[in-house]
């Protein structure tokens, strides 16, 4: 099995039955999906998929009130997603928000590091450091436990997020993407097997991540599947470990038994 646990789109745009487009995926290599997006369009996509959608709701940070955590919560979210904060992930005007989540059970989905820009620079005015995963560190100082989702890794600075999901419990990291999977697999290798010894308690705080468009005519998805599986070679990842990386991390930090 495996669960993409970065995923975009709207399954209102999908054309054709949700039943023969779970089956494509499936026969693909994805099975179900954490999908992130704004609510009324997330919502929607879940009424139309089910159990291949897993909802993550995207807030604005600095918009939004505890109120509208709990609402989202009520709706049926299963976590809610940061994005280009106007002050750093660990401030604690923030806080209330983390404690939402937590109170409610759910995931806090972070995106983390770089934020891509337009060419001609006029949006996304944001600071990389406000999103650095450090942040998640403070974060886990004040609401113990929380479980968190840190999108692509930190890039660039992949060791900082390494040592948060080592050191955290409840933090786990995606490879998701455009950057991670285009870095040497010799770094990779020596991220999660140091001088050839694999450090199952590290790769297994990784889940399966595309960041890739879904419900449209074709996926993206197939070189992070192809990138994942050669860093399990690399690193002689024992299936079990496979498993947890490609769907078992999702359905433990969503407490999921199953699809
Ligand atoms: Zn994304």
């Amino acid at each position: 099995m495996r669960i993409d646990s970065h995923a975009h789109g709207h399954a209102v745009n999908l054309n054709g039955s949700p039943k023969e487009y779970i089956a494509r995926c499936k026969e693909e290599g994805v099975d179900a999906v954490v999908l992130i997006a704004k609510p009324d369009p997330l919502f929607a996509s879940k009424k139309r998929m089910g159990s291949f959608v897993i909802p993550v709701a995207i807030i604005d940070i600095d918009e939004a009130k505890k109120d509208d955590i709990h609402r989202l919560f009520d709706q049926g979210a299963a976590g809610i997603k940061f994005i280009c904060p106007n002050h750093p992930y660990g401030d604690e005007r923030y806080f209330p928000f983390y404690k939402a989540i937590k109170e409610r059970d759910g995931v806090a989905v972070f995106h983390t590091g770089y934020l891509m820009h337009d060419p001609e620079y006029t949006r996304y005015r944001v600071k990389l450091d406000d999103m650095r995963t450090s942040h998640i560190d403070t974060i886990e100082r004040w609401v113990p436990h929380l479980r968190v989702l840190m999108a692509h890794f930190g890039n660039p600075h992949w060791e900082e997020c390494w040592k948060m999901a080592w050191a955290h419990p409840t933090v786990y990291a995606d490879l998701s993407g455009g950057t991670a999977i285009h870095r040497s697999m010799l770094m990779w290798r020596e991220m999660f097997a140091p001088n050839g010894a694999l450090m199952s308690d590290c790769l297994g705080k990784v889940c399966f991540g595309s960041d890739t468009q879904y419900f449209g005519e074709a996926h993206r998805f197939g070189p992070y599947i192809d990138f994942y599986e050669r860093l399990f070679n690399e690193v002689g990842a024992p299936e079990e470990l496979r498993e947890k990386v490609n769907a078992g991390n999702i359905l433990s930090l969503f407490k999921l038994e199953g699809l």
